[in-house]
């Protein structure tokens, strides 16, 4: 892969093809408004409207063509990236593809904890990462590298324990493992090339962060709307967590005003709860598209 990412004008974005954070990486980048043409059928899509064009390929994959400068940015969870040792950027941790490496055995078998791990085999698709988490702790354990499937692994006896993804637990315990030990806290990650790049594809980059932050701002912000008795409002400002200062608005009703603000979704219900305690009324909430600080 001697090609540098320069060799394009199209910012190439590496996504995986078809897996877990396909969806959710394509909902991104249409949330942004990128539009695309049948991504399903091609492996290098264009798109309409930005100068990008997305390369959909395998999520192990993503990690060195990047590193590699075949593309210019990736999306692709950190479990990948770290496994691979790739020489990238990390430019945003992503809400999602949020998973764990663990290690696991059969519940209530003779490995119970790390140090019971000596002597014994472990099945993972992470050979790299697992054999640094044993060899830090000093602990000899045989790594069996598999592709796929790792949780049966114990009980076709191809090794006494594994290293896996987990996100909720059910795989394990249906599989009658019990999680041991957490050794990576995986999210999906935009990764960026750190071969050089043009003038021209360093804006595009910049351009396309401002667009994803906007977005991720605005995905954990409502616009809210109320009316309030005019004395209410100095309490009020106080109750919102605004970004900036609320639009005050007179009412045709005497002492009435309506405030319009922005807050942000984790205190949606505490602040509705106090806002309504201050005599607020006809609160209505709206979602936003996007947000531009
Ligand atoms: P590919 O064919 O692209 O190699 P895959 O089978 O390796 O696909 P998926 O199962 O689609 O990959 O998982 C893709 C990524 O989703 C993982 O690398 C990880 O970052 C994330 N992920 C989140 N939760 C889980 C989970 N419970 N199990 C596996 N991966 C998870
Ligand atoms: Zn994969």
């Amino acid at each position: 892969m001697q090609r540098t990412a320069d060799s394009t004008t199209s910012l190439r974005i590496a996504i995986q093809k078809s897996g877990r954070l396909t969806d959710k990486t394509i909902d991104l980048l249409k949330g942004i408004g990128l539009r695309f043409d049948d991504y399903k059928r091609n492996l290098l899509v264009k798109c309409r409207n930005f100068d990008v064009e997305l390369l959909l390929i395998r999520d192990d994959d993503i990690p060195e063509y990047v590193q590699d400068g075949v593309c210019d940015l990736g999306f692709v969870g950190a479990n990948e990236t770290q496994e691979k040792g790739a020489d990238v950027t990390v430019l945003r941790g992503l809400d999602y593809g949020i998973c764990r490496l663990s290690l696991a055995a059969r519940k209530n078998g003779d490995i119970q904890s790390i140090q019971d791990f000596e002597g014994k085999s472990i099945a993972t698709s992470y050979p790299n990462l697992t054999r640094n988490f044993f060899g830090k702790r000093d602990i000899n354990a045989e790594i069996v590298t598999i592709s796929g499937a790792v949780e049966i692994a114990p009980r076709l006896e191809v090794a006494d324990a594994i290293c896996d993804l987990v996100s909720t637990g059910n795989t394990l315990k249906a599989n009658g493992l019990e999680e041991l030990e957490t050794i990576l806290e995986s999210e999906t990650q935009l990764i960026r090339t750190n071969k050089e790049l043009s003038s021209g594809k360093k804006q595009l980059i910049e351009k396309f962060l401002q667009r994803m932050d906007g977005h991720q701002q605005a995905e954990r912000s409502r616009y809210i709307m109320m009316n309030a008795p005019e004395e209410a409002v100095p309490k009020i400002k106080e109750i919102i967590p605004s970004l900036k200062s609320p639009t005050v608005m007179p009412l045709a009703d005497n002492g009435m005003v309506a405030v319009h603000t922005v807050i942000p979704i984790d205190e949606f219900w505490v602040v509705m709860e106090k806002l309504k305690a201050e005599g607020a009324s006809g609160i209505v909430i709206l979602p936003i598209e996007s947000m531009i600080l």
